[in-house]
C-alpha cells in the first residue's frame, strides 16, 4: 500500500517557513504584495482568486484583485498590466487564466514585467528554467518538486515519466526533473503504447485533465505517483487523473486529490511572491 504524500501537510510546512521570512521582511519595512488580475466572471476563476487572496491574508501578504469586464480589449488589458508593472507597491502580478477568447493569453503574459511574474509563465522565465538558471518557476511544478524532496525519493538517475506537455505543468516539470538528474520522458496524446512508458517510471507525473486515466496496472511497483489532475468523475465528484484505488495498491508514494498538488500550487505562489518582494527590495 502506498504512502500518501499530503500536499496539505507539506504546504503547511512551506507556509510556516514563509511566515518567518515575511516577519523578517516586515521588520525591514517590506510587506510583500500580490496583485491578481481577474477578467470576466468565470465561476471557477473567482474561486481560485478568492483562495489566493485568503492564502495571502493568512501569511500577511498584501493582496489586491483588479476586476475587469470580460469585454475589455487586449490592448486595454495590456495597459492595465503596464500600470501594475510601474507600480512600486506591487511585487507580484498574476493574470488569472483562462482569458476570454478574444484575448491572446501569450501576448498578455508577455506584457508582465518578468521580475513580477510570480506565476513563472513569461517566456523569459520559462526560457531561464529551460537553461537551468534560477528564476521564477511555475507554481504547480515547483510544488511537485518540493513534494518529491519531502518524500525523500532519490531523483538522481531515476526514470521520470511526465504524461502531458502543457506550458504550465508538463513542460516545466520535465525541465525541473531533468535539472534534478532524472532521465525524463514526456508523453502526450499522440504517444503510442503509453503504459510501456508509465510502467517504467520510478517517478510518474500525470497532468492530462482526464479523470481516472492512469490505472494501477500502468504503474511500476513502488513508484512515486504525482497526480496533478483536478477533474470530475461521472458522478460530478472531484477526482484526479490517476485512479487512486488501484494505483495506491501498486505505488510507493501517491498524492491524493484533493489535498495533494493543489495546496502546494498556492503555497508556491506565496513563496514566489516573497521572492519577488525580496528581489524588489534588494534583500538576499
Ligand atoms: P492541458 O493544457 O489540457 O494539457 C493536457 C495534456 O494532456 C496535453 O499535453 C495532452 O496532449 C495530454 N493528453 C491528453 N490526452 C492524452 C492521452 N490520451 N494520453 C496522453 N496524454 C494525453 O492541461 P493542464 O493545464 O496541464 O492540466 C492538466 C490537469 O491538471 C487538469 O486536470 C488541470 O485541472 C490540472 N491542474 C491542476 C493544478 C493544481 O494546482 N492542482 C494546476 C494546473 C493544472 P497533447 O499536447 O498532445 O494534446
Amino acid at each position: 500500500m502506498a504512502t500518501t504524500l499530503s500536499g496539505k501537510d507539506i504546504a503547511k510546512k512551506v507556509n510556516d517557513e514563509l511566515l518567518v521570512e515575511i516577519d523578517k521582511l516586515c521588520d525591514l519595512g517590506v510587506t510583500p504584495g500580490l496583485t491578481v488580475v481577474l477578467v470576466g466572471d468565470d465561476e471557477a476563476s473567482q474561486i481560485y482568486v478568492r483562495n489566493k487572496a485568503k492564502a495571502c491574508e493568512a501569511l500577511g501578504i498584501e493582496s489586491n484583485v483588479v476586476r475587469l469586464s470580460r469585454y475589455i480589449s487586449q490592448s486595454e488589458l495590456i495597459e492595465v498590466i503596464k500600470e501594475l508593472n510601474a507600480d512600486n507597491a506591487v511585487d507580484g502580478i498574476l493574470v488569472q487564466l483562462p482569458l476570454p477568447n478574444h484575448i491572446d493569453p501569450d501576448a498578455v503574459l508577455e506584457a508582465i514585467d518578468p521580475k513580477k511574474d510570480v506565476d513563472g509563465f513569461h517566456a523569459l522565465n520559462a526560457g531561464r528554467l529551460m537553461q537551468g538558471v534560477d528564476t521564477f518557476e511555475a507554481c504547480t511544478p515547483k510544488g511537485i518538486m518540493r513534494m518529491l524532496k519531502e518524500s525523500g525519493v532519490k531523483l538522481r538517475g531515476a526514470n521520470a515519466v511526465v504524461v502531458g506537455r502543457s506550458n504550465i505543468v508538463g513542460k516545466p516539470i520535465a525541465m525541473m526533473l531533468l535539472k534534478a538528474d532524472c532521465t525524463v520522458t514526456v508523453c502526450h496524446s499522440k504517444t503510442r503504447d503509453l503504459s510501456s512508458y508509465t510502467k517504467n517510471a520510478d517517478v510518474l507525473v500525470v497532468a492530462t485533465g482526464i479523470p481516472n486515466f492512469i490505472k494501477g496496472d500502468m504503474i511500476k511497483p513502488g513508484a512515486v505517483v504525482i497526480d496533478v489532475g483536478m477533474d470530475h468523475d461521472e458522478n460530478g465528484k472531484l477526482c484526479g487523473d490517476v485512479e487512486f484505488e488501484s494505483a495506491e495498491k501498486v505505488a510507493g508514494f501517491i498524492t491524493p486529490v484533493p489535498g495533494g498538488v493543489g495546496p502546494m500550487t498556492i503555497a508556491m505562489l506565496m513563496s514566489n511572491t516573497v521572492q519577488a518582494a525580496k528581489q524588489h527590495a534588494n534583500i538576499k
